[in-house]
């Protein structure tokens, strides 16, 4: 079997178009336009690789970006109130601080300082809890941009068997709660897990989010189950510098029904679901309908 490639690129095209003709009409008939603040923090390279992006995807849709760039330096007190001036600002629908930030200051106090209705990254404990109790919430955006491949892939995945390999709160638990939102029966893999490959098996969807470059491989994998690899991992091979997924794409492929390719999978979904969550915000902030299928 060869698997079907799930076109991550192609579907994140469509989400900002979408977004896009939402943001036009909003703006046309409210006279309301979307704002996303970024937060960065310091001078980490592949950080402000992010930011500039996310700044540019922003733009794109027709949102406002409001950039706010700190030196690494940069004082816990400083940080939180700029945190409240973006809470308390009305053009600002939602808000995201880059991570990782330097090590002095405390990510889970600055992100639980987000007012949670404009917490775009899904981060905030108010968020998690939502999400965990099966309640409306800000979802986070790799996970989100997951379940949206799934659900156009396979239409309903109720029932079906779903492997999470990780366990991180920014992709493994949030994805085995949305897939259990969906009614999957869930199994959470991580790094105790027994007889991973025997775990990994009986998956019809197995979603890989651990961080080590083509750990799973085609022998780990059901015939025709559907494979979503949302590792990034930065490799030299043959002297090149290369991408790859936390998957083994050549071995994986050949047993798998669908599969999500590295890059052109999961992480340019990762910032297209990024606008649908600031557009969401804006929405419910002013009382609208919410896109659909834009959310989970
Ligand atoms: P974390 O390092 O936070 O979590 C990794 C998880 O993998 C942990 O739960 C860990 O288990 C588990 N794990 C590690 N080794 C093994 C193993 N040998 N067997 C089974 N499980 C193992 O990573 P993230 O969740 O933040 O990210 C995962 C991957 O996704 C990375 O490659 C990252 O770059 C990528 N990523 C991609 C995004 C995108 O936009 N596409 C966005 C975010 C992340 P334990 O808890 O027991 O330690």
């Amino acid at each position: 079997m060869t698997a079907k490639v799930i076109d991550g690129k192609a579907f994140a095209a469509n989400v900002r178009a979408e977004v896009a003709a939402h943001v036009a009409r909003l703006k046309a008939e409210k006279g309301i336009t979307p704002g996303l603040a970024v937060v960065l923090v310091g001078e980490d390279p592949a950080s402000k690789v992010y930011v500039k992006n996310k700044h540019a995807s922003t733009i794109e849709v027709g949102m406002e970006s409001f950039e706010h760039r700190l030196s690494a330096e940069t004082g816990e007190a400083e940080l939180l109130a700029l945190i409240d001036r973006l809470n308390a600002d009305p053009a600002v629908h939602g808000i995201l601080v880059q991570l990782p930030l330097p090590k002095h200051l405390d990510a889970e106090l600055v992100i639980n300082r987000i007012d949670p209705a404009k917490d775009v990254d899904g981060f905030h404990i108010s968020n998690v809890g939502l999400l965990g109790t099966g309640q409306k919430s800000m979802v986070p955006c790799t996970p989100l941009g997951c379940l949206m491949m799934l659900r156009d892939h396979h239409g309903s995945l109720a029932g079906m068997n779903a492997v999470v390999v990780g366990r991180s709160n920014i992709v493994g638990k949030p994805m085995a709660q949305l897939l259990l939102g969906d009614s999957c029966t869930v199994t959470i893999a991580h790094s105790r897990t027994k007889d991973l490959a025997e775990v990994c098996k009986r998956a019809d969807i197995l979603v890989a989010a651990v961080g080590r470059p083509e750990m799973i491989t085609g022998d780990m994998v059901k015939p025709g189950a559907t494979v979503i690899d949302v590792g990034i991992n930065r490799i030299e091979r043959d002297g090149k510098a290369k991408l790859v997924g936390d998957v083994h794409y050549e071995s994986a492929a050949s047993v798998a029904g669908a599969i999500t390719p590295v890059p052109g999978g999961v992480g340019p979904m990762t910032i297209a679901c990024l606008l649908a969550n600031t557009l969401t915000a804006c929405c419910r902030a002013n009382g609208l309908a919410e896109p659909k299928g834009l959310t989970a």
